[in-house]
């Protein structure tokens, strides 16, 4: 078992991780520790940089994607200077408002992370461990964060950053439940037909891969509504269209003054892309506003619509989804699968359209599961989760889309009391703050937690009760103060 005083452990190094990492870092004595936690082979990448496809963009312009929230454009001036090394395909000087393949980003935080390490003199500050992380449990004043292998390291505090689950874990002979898994293409005959189960992002980038896989059997994508993402404009636009303040707080408020403003945003000339920008800096603001059944009404009437205006594809990758539909290749249906059997070509899948009484029979060679995300973090694939919200330490947020955390990111217990030892960053957190799964709103993030932890203070929210002691801070107290207040 390794000891280490003043230390703090970051369970998952994609995006948020890293950031987390950075953050403290920079904030660090020469008496801290920080300790990486990753199970892949790879620190920076995650789910969404860890792709090798150069078809798969990334969905913000390079422009804005810098790691640190004072230098937007930090992962431009990367990619423009001689440290990003081949940048094939893509030409120099790449633009601001260009969507580049999402590894160049993987590989940029590698460099941001390399050069926010310590110097030698203090490079026991730092230390990256392989493995995962099956449990964090509460000892006498420390975590113990315990790895599948059985191995222990004693933390003072632990950030949990494991962003995005898989929708599915499951690999079957005609089924992939894991999109982001490289192999989920693997083996498949090009002239076999495939489903596709959702109609989002993941399922263009599928499509993208496939067809430059040279793919020729038909590719069929289903969602409850088949709607697909919207496009961004070619010509970048960033200008925010006036909105009537202050914003309503439910959905209905929110839906009529979205309609209102794109019609007078549409009167002016200006493109509707101006009003969804105009709402996104507030967007935070309006969930912790909304109450909990405009939540859920949000969930089940809403929420599609405004993914697909949110989160749209770059026009490239547009270009080729509609080429694919006009060609009838790609058939993208409105309906819910209602049974599949297996079959000798693979599977055989019933579908009901949206509206329709009648079913269709669909034979495949493959499903591939391009869902999104699984939320249902008790009930998901990873053993810290189930561990942490089985004993009581961590809970599910009341919606079921993250893990239920006060506004300082402290981890609440099953009870709702803040933890003073373990926190959660990024996608994790979702059910308390909505927008918190794109680089700008988590670099903020983690920014954030890192100035509260070292004492200097935070803007956003105030830390977490310190007399509420949770089950996990309910152990005698750790080292006086923060870790990482540096009179300590
Ligand atoms: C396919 C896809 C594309 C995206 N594209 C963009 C984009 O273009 N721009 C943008 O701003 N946002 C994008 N996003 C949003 C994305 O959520 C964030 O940008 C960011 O990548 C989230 O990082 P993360 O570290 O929280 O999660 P992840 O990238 O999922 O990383 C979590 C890491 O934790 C590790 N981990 C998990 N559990 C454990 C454990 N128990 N022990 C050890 N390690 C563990 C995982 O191996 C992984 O490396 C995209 C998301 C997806 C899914």
């Amino acid at each position: 078992m390794t000891s280490n005083a003043r230390s703090i452990a970051i369970i998952g190094a994609g995006f948020s991780g890293t950031s987390m990492a950075m953050q403290l870092l920079r904030r660090a004595s020469a008496r801290d520790r920080i300790l990486l936690f990753e199970k892949s082979p790879h620190l920076g990448r995650g789910v969404a940089y860890g792709t090798s496809d150069p078809r798969h963009l990334l969905n913000i312009r390079a422009g804005r994607m810098g790691a640190f929230d004072e230098d937007p454009q930090g992962f431009l001036t990367w990619l423009n200077g001689p440290g990003s090394g081949d940048i094939e395909p893509l030409q120099r000087p790449v633009s601001p408002e260009a969507f580049v393949p999402r590894r160049f980003y993987g590989r940029y935080l590698q460099h941001c992370l390399q050069e926010a390490l310590p110097p030698p003199e203090n490079e026991q500050q730092f230390q990256r461990v392989s493995g995962e992380v099956v449990d964090i449990i509460p000892a006498v004043n420390c975590l113990l964060v315990k790895l599948q292998h059985g191995a222990l390291f004693a933390v003072d505090r632990a950030i949990l950053a494991l962003g995005n689950q898989a929708p599915d874990r499951n690999r079957l002979p005609h089924y992939v439940g894991d999109p982001w898994n490289e192999d989920a293409l693997h083996d498949l005959d090009a002239a076999a037909d495939v489903l596709i189960i959702g109609t989002s992002l993941t399922m263009v980038d599928t499509v993208l891969s496939l067809l430059a896989k040279g793919h020729l059997g038909r590719i069929y994508a289903v969602s409850r509504r088949g709607l697909l993402p919207q496009t961004h404009s070619v010509e970048g636009r960033q200008a925010r269209w006036p909105l009537m303040m202050p914003l309503p707080n439910t959905c209905l408020g929110l839906l009529r003054l979205a309609r209102s403003a794109a019609g007078q945003a549409a009167s002016a000339g200006r493109p509707w892309e101006e009003v969804i920008e105009a709402f996104r800096p507030h967007i935070q603001a309006i969930w912790h506003d909304l109450p909990l059944a405009e939540r859920k009404r949000f969930l089940r009437h809403l929420r599609p619509w405004w993914e697909m205006h949110r989160h749209r594809i770059p026009f490239e990758a547009a270009a080729k989804v509609a080429e694919a539909i006009r060609s009838g290749q790609l058939r993208v249906m409105a309906g819910r699968i209602e049974d599949q059997n297996p079959c000798d070509e693979g599977v055989e899948v019933r579908i009901r359209a949206r509206g329709h009484t009648k079913s269709e029979w669909l034979r495949v060679a493959r499903i591939i599961n391009c869902s999104g995300p699984k939320t249902d973090y008790a009930a998901g694939e990873s053993d810290l989760l189930r561990n942490l919200v089985a004993r009581g330490d961590a809970r599910p947020d009341p919606l079921a889309l993250g893990l239920d955390v006060a506004p300082s990111c402290a981890v609440l217990n099953a009870n709702g009391r803040p933890s003073d030892r373990l926190y959660a960053v990024g996608p994790l957190t979702r059910g308390v703050h909505w927008e918190i799964t794109a680089v700008p709103e988590v670099r903020r993030q983690c920014a954030d937690l890192a100035d509260q932890l070292s004492g200097a203070g935070n803007a956003r929210a105030g830390p977490a009760d310190p007399t509420e002691s949770s089950k996990l801070s309910s152990q005698p107290a750790g080292p006086a103060g923060s870790p990482f207040q540096k009179s300590a």
